[in-house]
């Protein structure tokens, strides 16, 4: 057995239909009692629920969280929370919403409590984003590691079917690259393989029946699990890949990792053999690559960067950005590689 550090993220969860009734007491628990609610303005009236449901226990709400975090929002978002003296931060909604809590707590201290309506899986993560100017900074600080997650599997049957599909396989990847982490460890393997069958087994059943609350809370398991993952481990070409697509072509995020990951794993296959045969048993295939390739084509889900919106005349530059500033994968990063790479997903080709 290889030797291996293994360092657990202090968080508290609270899972299953129903427990957002939960809130009020996880809020005394924290010892905070002016809570500012954040979410996007498309989830605005689950805001005002929180708001209602809280009462006293809430400061206000702050409704402009978007994608990216960029740092107006940020400041302005940080500012109300001084304004209306808030002791801690309620984000409900996706890795935006989380992203923006994290970026308050960045520089406030105030403690998260997080409720994910999305399988990004940030709740999970110590990692936090600012956009300035079009570039985005991550960095990592337990500061900005929700305090407390409740999991209701209730608030994700309105995510629309398309976004659950790639929103649950963003969650995969992270499942997917903490099998070939630098620092992996058997733990988090255990976690990240047993996130994959979740998600395999749960994401079917949501585009039969979006309402199917055991399928969302099979695929909410797994995107938990998906998070853990990414907050544990380092990550490598494939998120380095998709965080250079976002960022500089604004490919939106979900749907960038669903196209791109078929086509990562099939470039590391060889350079971590053992990785990936875990990733096939965990979705009931042989090949890891064309395992989620199908997943993703059966699930309706785009399979090519062409159809996200990307130009063909971008991957060159795209193909610079990815090999500049050397970080870990199983396999080496070239030039030549991550060209083949990049034209197999915007063509949308199935991995051979
Ligand atoms: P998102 O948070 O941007 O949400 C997408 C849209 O779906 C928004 O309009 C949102 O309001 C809506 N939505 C969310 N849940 C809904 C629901 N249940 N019903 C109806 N609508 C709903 O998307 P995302 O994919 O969750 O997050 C992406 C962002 O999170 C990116 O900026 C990414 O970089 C970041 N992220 C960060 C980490 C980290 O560890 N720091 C991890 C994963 C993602």
């Amino acid at each position: 057995m290889l030797p291996f550090v293994y360092e657990a993220l202090p968080s508290r969860v609270v899972f299953g239909a129903g427990s957002l009734q939960k809130l009020p007491e996880e809020i005394d628990r924290l010892g905070a009692t002016r809570a500012l609610v954040l979410c996007t303005p498309e989830q605005r009236a689950m805001g005002a629920d929180i708001v209602m449901m809280l009462g006293p226990r809430s400061a206000g709400v702050f409704d402009g969280a978007v994608m990216h975090v960029p740092v107006e929002v940020a400041a302005a978002a940080r500012d109300k929370a001084q304004r209306l003296r808030a002791d801690c931060c309620v984000a409900i909604g996706g890795g935006s919403t989380t992203g923006l809590a994290k970026a308050i707590a960045l520089t406030s201290k105030l403690p998260i409590l997080a409720i994910p309506t999305t399988y990004a899986g940030s709740e999970m993560t110590p990692i936090w984003g600012l956009t300035e100017g079009g570039v985005k900074k991550t960095g990592r600080d337990v500061l900005v590691l929700p305090k407390t997650v409740i999991y209701d599997p209730v608030l994700t049957i309105s995510l629309p079917v398309a976004l659950s599909v790639t929103s649950g396989i963003n969650a995969m990847a992270h499942c997917v690259e903490a099998l070939y982490a630098r620092d992996a460890n058997p733990i988090i393997s255990l976690i990240a393989q047993e996130g994959i069958r979740a998600l395999v087994g749960g994401l079917p059943k949501i585009v039969k029946r979006p309402e199917d609350l055991d399928a969302r809370s099979r695929a909410l398991y797994g995107a938990w699990l998906g998070g853990v993952s990414l907050g544990a481990v380092g990550m490598a070409l494939h998120h380095k890949l998709c965080h250079t697509l976002g960022g500089t072509f604004n490919l939106p995020h979900a749907e960038t990792h669903t196209v791109v990951l078929p086509h990562a794993v099939a470039y590391n296959t060889s350079a971590a053999p053992a990785a990936m045969a875990q990733v096939a048993q965990a979705m009931g295939g042989i090949s890891a690559a064309q395992a989620l390739y199908d997943l993703a084509a059966s699930l309706g889900a785009p399979l090519s960067l062409r159809a996200l919106g990307m130009r063909r005349e971008q991957l060159d530059q795209a193909a610079e950005l990815a090999v500049q500033n050397p970080y870990y994968n199983p396999a080496p990063v070239t030039r030549q590689g991550i060209c083949k790479l990049l034209d197999n997903a915007f063509e949308g080709r199935r991995p051979a």
